[in-house]
């Protein structure tokens, strides 16, 4: 991410309107930029903080460990996305891979079935072919 867009990402981060990879790429640009951290500090003491002092009657009113507050709840959310990203990625896998053994399993059964009801054919077609044959011989 360039400053440009983290600029414009500052407002919509201060407003809890970042989310997901968006959200993730905008923490990492703060962190490696100290302009853009810097810009960031100040439209949170500007905004948040009065919104903060007016509504939150136990908010503190330090404002620099309230900001540094946020930001630890954010890369905290982060992480924690992060988690369920992984974690919902295996239960995919798990997922698809019990179904690809379950189609290959009822496949092999088909095919197996398949092999037997032949075999039976076979072996019912020869008995049959022998009582005939048989019957012919004892009328
Ligand atoms: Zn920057």
């Amino acid at each position: 991410m360039i400053c440009t867009e983290s600029e414009k990402l500052v407002i919509p981060y201060i407003n809890n309107e970042l989310s997901g990879r968006k959200l993730e790429e905008f923490m990492n640009h703060i962190k490696t930029c100290s302009a853009c951290y810097e810009e960031l500090e100040i439209n949170f003491t500007l905004f948040a903080a009065v919104w903060e002092l007016d509504n939150n009657p136990n908010a503190s009113y330090d404002i620099k460990n309230m900001f540094l507050e946020r930001l630890r709840l954010t890369e905290k959310r982060i992480k924690r996305l992060r988690k369920i990203n992984v974690l919902s990625r295996i239960v995919k896998i798990t997922a698809a891979a019990a179904i690809a053994f379950t189609l290959f399993a009822q496949a092999a059964a088909w095919t197996e079935d398949g092999i037997l009801e032949s075999g039976r054919n076979i072996l019912f077609e020869f008995a049959d072919m022998n009582n005939i044959e048989g019957g012919d011989k004892n009328e």
